[in-house]
């Protein structure tokens, strides 16, 4: 088996808003030595910019509604022109439809390979989750459970749309618009389903040792954030 690969490695990960995504994404980001791409954390940052993004996905965004393909795309599509995405990326939060995923297969071409892992969570659990997540007001970041403050010193808060009832509404949007997308891969065979009810370092390495069996290789070995 080969540590690391000279073949860039795009990871996309599927799942449920509450189901892990970007606690995983920034893991796997550090293992494979690729950048994440967030496209929550990217529109919140233009929401808070004020940019146009920003003041088109604003109300989109606090009704958990999804913003229009062709914006997120070209999101993307000028992310991945970056320099730093060639080895490879950790995709947090897109493809979120089908026509996002065709988008995504124009973009990836020549880039290497595809692996998806769907992390795969009851609910209830996801409706907890969310409902008592706490984010850093200046960095973004989740919160650990019993954190006065985040460790960059800002305040936490919930975010507007881990209120339960656009939770509710984000969990069937994702029903609806993005579960499809399990098979779009499953045809494929690019799926790996992840049980992530699991404490988050057993998901890593089962994502990893997912992502290490279907390209034959050898990630580096993580220091994981807490
Ligand atoms: P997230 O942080 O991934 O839960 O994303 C927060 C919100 O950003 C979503 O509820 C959508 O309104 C919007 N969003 C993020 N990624 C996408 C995407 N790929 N397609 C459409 N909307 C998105």
């Amino acid at each position: 088996m080969r540590t690391q690969t000279s073949t860039a490695v795009n990871l996309i990960l599927l799942g449920p808003p509450g189901s892990g995504k970007g606690t995983q994404a920034v893991r796997l980001s550090q293992a494979m030595n690729v950048p994440a791409i967030s496209t929550g954390d990217i529109l919140r940052k233009a929401v808070h910019d004020g940019n146009a993004i920003g003041r088109a996905a604003k109300a989109v965004m606090d009704r958990g509604e999804l913003v229009s393909d062709e914006m997120i795309t070209d999101v993307v599509a000028a992310r991945l022109g970056e320099a730093d995405t060639r080895p490879g990326c950790v995709l947090d939060g897109f493809p979120r439809t089908v026509r996002q995923a065709v988008a995504l297969d124009r973009l990836t071409i020549g880039r290497g390979r595809v692996v998806v892992a769907e992390l795969v969570v009851p609910e209830a659990d996801l409706i907890r989750r969310l409902t008592m997540r706490r984010v850093c007001e200046q960095c973004g970041i989740n919160a650990q459970p019993a954190a006065p403050q985040c460790h960059c010193g800002g305040s936490l808060v919930s975010r507007t749309d881990d209120r339960e009832e656009v939770v509710r509404d984000r969990l069937r949007v994702y029903e609806c618009a993005t579960r499809p997308l399990v098979d779009f891969y499953n045809s494929r065979s690019l799926v790996h389903a992840i049980d992530g009810t699991l404490a988050p370092d057993v998901v890593t390495a089962h994502i990893r040792s997912a992502i290490e069996t279907s390209l034959g290789l050898e990630l580096q070995p993580t220091t994981v954030c807490k």
